[in-house]
């Protein structure tokens, strides 16, 4: 005899979710991904701040599944997917191709941001390049910028972006270890806008964990991308998950523990150091983004990256 879901006690209990001590139906557990959703968007306020809501959609499961369950929960809003095609041949293809379907099977615009066209660089281009040793790194500020360039040039009101719980707690550990306090701000549910920036940053799978993503997109048949990135996944960023998975299997509580201290205890302490000194923010000529100088740095790597020429 299967055993039966400890919350409809009718259809069989395909998960076992340790930190609730609970067997879930795909039913039930597809209630629980998605009130704790919106617990998320609630608590934070996250979709409060307008109507026009970007997401970014990679082809990957985190986005795919953050776009179906807003669609789902709050359909009155008006969406715009936003796909960043980096040029990494079948790779960002069959990302593309995916992200793209699942716009389409949500009826849910999609724009493509094409690396190859708004940058005249591919991220193969940086990998060749001095940049090409932390490629995932250099990958990683890329999209943060063509994100923020995409959602200015298409005036929403609201990002959202797919980091789940793990994604935030390896981030927040590494910047820990590296004592880049910065980084760990960064890491908040949800980021006013910085101007000329004119938009919120929000996160609503921010105290969802990975594991459970995954297992609602296969439950609910959401397309993915079915390829790895050949340049291949940051080995430390997975060790460090790793490492997070161990520890929650002896303390199934850990991570939401760690999330809950940051987010109630943490932040309202370095919100006393940075809320107060942005600094002088000013826009970067190229690119309409704020800045630090005339130029972005984001701006200066991708013209460094076009004057050594790799493309010949
Ligand atoms: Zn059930
Ligand atoms: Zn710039």
């Amino acid at each position: 005899m299967p055993i039966k879901c400890s919350r409809c006690g009718s259809a069989d209990g395909e998960i076992y979710i340790d930190y609730i001590r609970q067997y879930l139906c795909i039913e039930c557990f597809n209630k629980f991904f998605e009130g704790r959703v919106k617990k998320t968007i609630d608590k934070y306020r996250m979709l409060s701040r307008g109507d026009y809501v970007a997401v970014g959609l990679s082809g990957g499961k985190d986005s795919a599944a953050l776009l179906t369950v807003l669609k789902k929960l709050y359909p009155d809003k008006k969406y715009i997917a936003i796909h960043l095609h980096h040029g990494i041949y079948e790779y960002s293809e069959d990302s593309y191709v995916k992200a793209r379907e699942l716009a389409e099977s949500l009826d849910v615009e999609f724009h493509v941001f094409r690396y190859e066209d708004e940058l005249g660089v591919t991220i193969p281009d940086i990998k060749a390049t001095r940049y090409g040793r932390k490629i995932c790194s250099t990958c990683g500020f890329i999209r943060r910028w063509a994100l923020a360039k995409a959602s200015r040039m298409l005036g929403v009101d609201i990002l959202a972006t797919g980091h789940n719980l793990d994604d935030t707690l390896e981030v927040m550990l590494s910047s820990f270890i590296s004592g880049d306090y910065e980084s760990i701000y960064r890491l908040r549910p949800v980021l006013p806008p910085l101007p000329p920036n004119n938009y919120w940053k929000v996160k609503p799978l921010i105290n969802t964990p990975e594991y459970e993503v995954l297992l609602y997109v296969s439950f609910n048949r959401i397309p993915i991308k079915s390829l790895n990135c050949p340049f291949g996944d940051d080995a430390r960023s997975i060790r460090r998950k790793e490492i997070l998975r161990i520890w929650s299997e002896r303390e199934p509580m850990v991570k939401f523990q760690l999330f809950s201290s940051f987010t109630k205890k943490f932040i309202p302490l370095l919100d006393k150091v940075y809320n107060e000194d942005h600094g002088e923010v000013r826009i970067c000529r190229l690119c309409g983004g704020p800045s630090l100088s005339d130029i972005c740095s984001t701006c200066r790597k991708i013209q460094y990256v076009k004057k050594v020429g790799v493309r010949g």
